[in-house]
């Protein structure tokens, strides 16, 4: 906390599919980058070049964890940027032909896709379709989505949720995007993938990352998520024992009959990920009370400028306005514990 807060209780966290605190190694990585490495990589002499052997090394290293080519890989500031920059580059390569996204995609997504002038939602797929963007898992429901086959067409994936959860397949896609602060990274280091010859035109000019991305790359930020991503077969293996533990969560909550529903309950998801409908209840009140009572969770809503939105990821599965505003999402870090998971359980039963 900040200052002129006193902590006077214990908090806990159930927010990581929001963010993830870094891992100590990312942490340490950072800081001796801001202390050593902080020339800038495109500069010849040789403090830049010590940098370029770095940012060179990163590179090879997380492409190696993901099974691409080191030169496949663009670095970005966040999944935001990388999805705008692919988005975009491929509206200048194919024109006007239509795209076709999963309803419930990130708003990340979605924005870009403004630019085109005909977007269809899948599984609706337009004859000519120039792509199709499918999330592998959503931030909200954490239900997993596999990615639709469709010729001729850039399939493109955001894995942002998946990765370090799941196993992530990019055999079936063309290009995808991962954000390091969701595995243990610090913000501001992303990746995006694209496999060799997509019709993409660059949209943010500069010589940087091969002319795809301009701006001089943050070396730290980068160091860092090399150092989370050596973890991440770890933590995608302390996600998975997660599923038990949420699993007794959900069987606890639902049994006190009180009109809890769990979204997606049944259908394959992330394992961390519990996304609760309590019917006829203010989501944002329950919201306020648990993080007053010590836990931090997400409401199914955003806030845009004081005004609570209902989400539009749970309204696609078929639930009202007044449902998504009844939703809350508790998402477990990899080191959740039953007691800590129970302790949320008997706080909701309390607020409920
Ligand atoms: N895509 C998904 C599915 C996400 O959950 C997020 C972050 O919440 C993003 C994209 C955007 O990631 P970033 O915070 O790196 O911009």
């Amino acid at each position: 906390m900040g200052p002129g807060y006193i902590d006077v209780m214990p908090r806990l966290y159930f927010d990581a599919n929001a963010t993830t605190p870094p891992h100590p190694d990312a942490v340490d990585a950072v800081r001796r980058a801001m202390v050593e490495d902080w020339a800038n990589p495109t500069s010849t002499h040789r403090e830049g070049q010590r940098a370029r052997f770095r940012l060179e090394e990163a590179r090879r290293e997380l492409a190696a964890s993901l099974g691409v080519a080191p030169g496949e890989l663009v670095f970005c500031a966040s999944a935001t940027e990388a999805l705008h920059l692919l988005i975009r580059g491929l509206h200048g390569a194919l024109g006007d032909r239509p795209a076709a996204v999963f309803p419930g995609e990130h708003s990340a997504c979605l924005n870009p896709l403004r630019d085109w002038s005909r977007v269809s939602w899948l599984p609706e797929v337009p004859a000519d379709c120039a792509t199709v963007v499918q999330m592998a898992a959503s931030n909200e429901t954490g239900i997993l989505y596999p990615m639709p086959s469709v010729l001729d067409a850039v399939r493109i994936k955001d894995g942002c949720q998946a990765w370090g959860k799941v196993p992530v397949d990019l055999s079936d896609c063309d290009a995808a995007v991962f954000s390091g602060h969701k595995v243990g990274g610090p913000r501001g280091a992303a990746l995006l993938w694209m496999r060799p010859g997509l019709p993409w035109e660059a949209v943010m000019e500069g010589p940087q990352e091969r002319r795809r991305r301009g701006g001089t790359e943050d070396l730290p930020a980068i160091l860092g998520l090399a150092a989370a991503v050596r973890h991440l077969t770890e933590r995608q293996a302390m996600n998975a024992a997660l599923a038990p533990i949420r699993d007794a969560f959900e069987t606890e909550i639902t049994s006190w009959n009180r009109g809890i529903e769990v979204i997606g309950q049944g259908q394959p998801r992330l394992p961390n990920t519990s996304c609760v409908l309590f019917r006829g209840r203010n989501g944002e009140a329950l919201h306020v009370a648990l993080d007053l009572a010590g836990f931090a969770v997400s409401t199914g809503s955003a806030c845009h400028s004081g005004a609570v939105k209902p989400s539009h990821a749970i309204m696609t599965l078929g639930y009202s306005s007044d449902d998504a505003r009844s939703v809350l999402r508790f998402s477990m870090l990899p080191d959740a514990r039953p007691g800590e998971v129970e302790a949320l359980a008997a706080a909701i039963r309390r607020l409920t």
